[in-house]
C-alpha cells in the first residue's frame, strides 16, 4: 500500500515513511492511494476474531512495510484486558431497544484516544528503534490529548514528550493524570498563558526548522494517519457485535470535534463495512454541522468553550481528507479549497450537487448544547442508571434524531464521566453518587507531582528542550 497527499504530492510513500510525520510537504494529508474493499466472506471470518487478531487483519491491508510477525507482535502488546479493562476491549452497552454505547474509553486516560494512542507508542518506539533515531515529541494539549499521549509514550525507548498546557487551567483529574507521571522521557511544561499560548509556541518552534531538525521534533496530532487507521478497526468490532449477520446494516453516531474519529468510519465505510448512517453531532462548536447542513464551511477565529472541551474546535483538522473523497479524489480542488479559499476567506462552499452527495457517504449532523447535554445526561441516568460523559451525551442527542426502524444505532462513548465530574454534579444534582472512577486511578490526585512552570516563550520553550535532549 503506498500513501498519496490530498493536495496532489504522488510521490510514493510506504506506511513507516508516513508514520512519524505530520502533514504532507505540500500541506495536504496522507491517504492511502485506495481503500482496500473487504468482501463477505473475509467479513464472515473477520467476525469471530478477538480485538488484537481483528486489528492486525485490518492493519494489514495498510501496512506492507513491517514484518507481519513484528506487527502481529505489536498489536496483541497493545489491545490487552490489562490496558483497556475487558476481553472485548470496546463491548456494547445497551439502552433502549436499537440504540446502544460502544465503550471506547476504558483505556488509561479513560478517552477514546487511548484507542489509537497506545498502538502509536509501540509503532513509534518500533520504527524508531529499526532505524537507530530518536523522536522528541512536542504538544500542546487542554487535557485529553496530551494525557493520552504522555500515557502511551511513558518508558518507551528512543521517545521524549515534551507536553504543554496552560498552568493552572485544566481539570484538577486532567492535572493529576498528567503530572503525577514520573517517568524521565515524560516533561510537562505548565505555560504562563491560555491553550492558544501553548499552541503558539509549538507552532514557533517547529517553524524553526533548524532546531527542528538537530532535536528531532516530531509531533503526534490527530492528523496522524496511523491514529486514524487504528481507529477503523473498532468500527468493525462494533459491527460485529450489534449485527447477527453481515447482511444486516448498523448506523454510528459519532461525538466530533476535529474530524478524526468519524473520518475512521468513513474509511470503514469505504472498505465495505455495511454502514448505513454516519451520524455527525457537534456542540456549540458547530463548524461541521453547518456544513453538512448547508454545504458552506466557515472555520471560526476561536471556539467557545463548553461543558463537552474536547469538541471546542474553531476548525476540523482531518475534515480535508473526507472532503478529498467527496470531491472524487480531485487534489487541485481541494488544494484550492483548504489551501487558498480557507487562507483568504476563512471558509468554502460545494454545490448543491456535492452537498447531496455527502449522504451517499452516509452522513448526517446534528448539534447540541449545554442543555441538552444535560438533560440526555440526566435522563440516561434515571432511565438506565447508567451515568455518560459530556461527549457521549451529545453524540447520544443527535443519534435519536436520525434513527432508522431495524437498524441499530451505535454511539460511540468518547470518555467516561470521571473526568467531567462537576459537568455530571450540575446534571444529577448534589444527591447523586460521584461518577465512578476505576481502581486504578483512585488517589490520582494527591501524588506527588512533577512539572516545570515556564513563561509563554517559545525560546524559553526551546532552552528547556535544549537542556533535556542532550
Ligand atoms: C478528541 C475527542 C473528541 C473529538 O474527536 P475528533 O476525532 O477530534 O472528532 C470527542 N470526545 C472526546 C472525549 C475527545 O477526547
Amino acid at each position: 500500500m503506498k500513501y498519496l497527499s490530498t493536495r496532489g504530492d504522488r510521490t510514493e510513500r510506504g506506511f513507516s515513511d508516513i508514520l512519524l510525520e505530520g502533514l504532507a510537504p505540500d500541506g495536504g494529508l496522507y491517504l492511502p492511494t485506495h481503500y482496500p474493499k473487504v468482501d463477505a466472506a473475509t467479513l464472515q471470518r473477520w467476525r469471530g476474531l478477538s480485538y488484537a487478531e481483528l486489528a492486525f487483519e485490518i492493519l494489514s491491508l495498510y501496512i506492507d512495510d513491517i514484518p507481519g510477525a513484528d506487527l502481529k507482535r505489536l498489536v496483541d502488546a497493545t489491545y490487552t484486558e490489562a490496558v483497556f479493562g475487558t476481553r472485548a476491549i470496546t463491548p456494547l452497552k445497551p439502552l433502549e431497544r436499537g440504540v446502544c454505547l460502544e465503550a471506547l474509553s476504558n483505556g488509561p486516560t479513560l478517552a477514546f484516544k487511548d484507542m489509537a494512542m497506545q498502538l502509536l507508542g509501540n509503532l513509534f518506539e518500533y520504527e524508531l528503534g529499526r532505524r537507530g533515531e530518536t523522536l522528541n515529541i512536542l504538544g500542546a494539549t487542554s487535557g485529553d490529548t496530551g494525557s493520552a499521549a504522555e500515557y502511551a509514550m511513558r518508558g518507551k525507548r528512543g521517545l521524549r514528550v515534551f507536553m504543554l498546557s496552560p498552568h493552572g487551567r485544566m481539570s484538577p483529574f486532567q492535572q493529576a493524570q498528567m503530572f503525577s507521571l514520573q517517568d524521565a522521557n515524560i516533561h510537562n511544561l505548565a505555560v504562563e498563558g491560555v491553550f492558544d499560548d501553548c499552541q503558539d509556541i509549538v507552532k514557533a518552534v517547529s517553524n524553526d526548522i533548524e532546531f527542528k531538525r538537530r532535536h528531532r521534533i516530531g509531533t503526534v496530532n490527530s492528523i496522524n494517519w496511523a491514529r486514524l487507521l487504528a481507529q477503523v478497526v473498532y468500527y468493525f468490532a462494533g459491527y460485529f457485535q450489534a449485527s447477527a449477520s453481515n447482511g444486516e446494516r448498523v448506523s454510528f453516531a459519532v461525538p466530533s470535534g476535529n474530524f478524526g474519529n468519524i473520518c475512521a468510519g468513513h474509511v470503514a465505510r469505504m472498505m465495505g463495512l455495511p454502514i448505513q448512517r454516519l451520524v455527525l453531532a457537534t456542540n456549540e462548536n458547530d463548524v461541521l454541522d453547518e456544513f453538512f447542513r448547508t454545504g458552506r464551511y466557515r472555520a471560526r477565529t476561536s471556539a467557545v468553550e463548553t461543558s463537552s472541551p474536547s469538541m471546542d474546535i474553531s476548525r476540523a483538522s482531518n475534515f480535508e481528507r473526507f472532503v478529498f473523497d467527496l470531491l472524487g479524489r480531485d487534489a487541485v480542488r481541494t488544494r484550492e479549497l483548504f489551501g487558498e479559499c480557507l487562507a483568504r476567506d476563512g471558509g468554502f462552499g460545494v454545490s448543491p450537487d456535492e452537498l447531496a452527495r455527502t449522504a451517499d457517504f452516509g452522513f448526517v449532523s446534528g448539534r447540541s448544547t449545554h442543555a441538552d447535554r444535560l438533560a440526555t445526561i440526566r435522563d440516561t441516568w434515571q432511565r438506565f442508571g447508567l451515568m455518560i460523559d459530556t461527549h457521549t451525551a451529545d453524540g447520544l442527542k443527535v443519534a435519536r434524531e436520525h434513527l432508522d426502524p431495524g437498524v441499530p444505532m451505535i454511539v460511540l462513548e468518547t470518555a467516561l464521566p470521571a473526568k467531567f465530574a462537576q459537568t455530571i454534579r450540575e446534571a444529577l444534582g448534589p444527591d447523586a453518587p460521584p461518577p465512578p472512577l476505576p481502581a486504578a486511578l483512585r488517589g490520582i490526585e494527591s501524588l506527588p507531582r512533577r512539572f516545570t512552570v515556564v513563561a509563554a516563550d517559545a525560546a524559553e520553550v526551546k532552552r528547556f528542550i535544549e537542556a533535556h535532549t542532550a
